[in-house]
């Protein structure tokens, strides 16, 4: 029996889905709605390799999904709203209470709403999606499938911070971990690809706008680089990453700006823009580095240095390494990023082929590389989706 099941990955003001034929895999449409809830919004989605846009205002994401359930019907992707099973959604933050996908009822999302104040960012849009989604398609079951449940096997000594012990216990401050989907994906696919002896120490690194690194012994997840929040960590697009927590009541007392402010400046004016003072993507960087731009070099520096950081500091948790991956925009397209991090890791056996790595090639590393390098396209979805068949299973 096929089952038609949506896979929904819901941004600040964008939606990224995919409609799979499942168990099969297939994939009927893919597209993205960007700017949600501005005049500029853009509907573009694939079917049958066939590309198609569509300019039109989407006031908000009601009507970001009416527009997409219209399409699936005027394109006959599908023939009825029933035929789609299930819908599954990634959400942010999970906090304390989901190690696993669920199915979503009331519960879940009074509990994705109280968690919104740790991911404010993308907790109140994935809600709004799943409150699209059950006005729009009634029949089908929702999922909710989260960034940190991936993570729940990161041991305490790793999740703990050394405040005082009861923020932790009453109130969940410890690391959580982010990008779950996305690094498990990346943890069943290389041991597929490469095999389980291959793969038994293994470090993910999803570089993207957000980005995160993970250590992952058998499949597992045992340290992760974001946090409580996805603002920590490497350095990002527009996030500060790791910084000295000092320097927050510093700005807050020097500058007069209240949380709210700070918040804003590290999440959305730091990072590889806030340092290059250009752009947060790396192609821009690149360009203008070249151009003997010293704040962009001085980005791309920084951003290295702290990956390769965090490499050094899992291959402690892993006991050695195997393969590292590269994943998500900036790991699977930008060779000038692979190559910068490797440049220094020779003494941990990581040595790159410079031809296989400009050609962003599935196994990167030369001939006499100790550890395996690849390159790995991630698929979130077809995490997501999978979630889906397996609750609906069950239920
Ligand atoms: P998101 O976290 O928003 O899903 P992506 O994983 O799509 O982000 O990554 C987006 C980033 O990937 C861009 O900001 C850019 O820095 C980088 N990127 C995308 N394509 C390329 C490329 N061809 N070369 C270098 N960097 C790229």
């Amino acid at each position: 029996m096929s089952e038609k099941i949506l896979a929904i990955n819901s941004g600040s003001s964008s939606l990224k889905f995919k409609l799979y034929i499942m168990p099969a895999e297939t994939v009927l449409v893919s597209g993205q709605i960007e700017r949600i809830g501005q005049p500029s919004s853009e509907f573009s989605y694939t079917i049958a390799g066939k590309k198609s846009k569509l300019a039109q205002p989407m006031k908000d994401y009601e009507t970001a999904i009416q527009t997409v359930i219209e399409t699936l019907l005027a394109s006959h992707v599908i023939e009825s709203k029933h035929e789609i099973i299930g819908v599954g959604h990634r959400i942010s933050h999970g906090g304390r209470y989901y190690t696993k996908p669920v199915i979503v009822d009331e519960d879940v999302k009074a509990k994705i709403d109280e968690l919104a104040v740790l991911s404010p960012l993308h907790n109140p849009v994935n809600l709004l999606g799943i409150k699209a989604f059950e006005k729009l398609l009634p029949d089908a079951t929702e999922v909710a499938v989260f960034d940190t449940s991936f993570h729940h096997t990161i041991p305490a000594k790793a999740y703990m911070y050394a405040l005082p012990y009861s923020y932790y216990k009453d109130h969940g401050i410890r690391r959580y971990g982010f990008h779950g989907p996305s690094h498990e994906y990346i943890a069943e696919k290389a041991a597929e690809l490469f095999g389980k002896q291959q793969t038994h120490r293994l470090i993910s690194c999803h570089l993207g706008n957000g980005g995160s690194l993970t250590a992952i012994l058998d499949g597992h997840s045992v340290n992760s680089s974001m946090g409580f929040t996805p603002l920590a960590g490497i350095v990002m697009g527009t996030r500060s990453g790791d910084i000295d927590p000092e320097i927050i009541p510093f700005i807050e007392e020097e500058f007069q700006m209240d949380s709210h402010a700070v918040r804003e400046m590290l999440n959305h004016d730091s990072g590889l823009q806030g340092l290059s003072g250009i752009s947060n993507d790396i192609r821009d960087l690149d360009e203008a580095a070249k151009q003997g731009n010293q704040r962009a070099q001085l980005a791309l520096d920084v951003y290295a240095h702290q990956i390769q950081q965090y490499i050094g500091a899992y291959t402690t948790d892993l006991e050695g390494l195997d393969t590292l991956v590269f994943t998500a925009g900036i790991g699977e397209h930008s060779a000038l990023v692979r190559q910068m991090v490797c440049e220094r890791l020779g003494y941990l056996g990581i040595k790159l082929d410079p031809e296989k790595n400009a050609a962003n090639a599935l196994s990167i590393e030369a001939a006499d590389s100790r550890v395996k390098v690849a390159v790995i396209p991630t698929d979130e979805e077809i995490v997501i989706a999978r979630d889906v068949m397996a609750l609906l299973k069950e239920a």
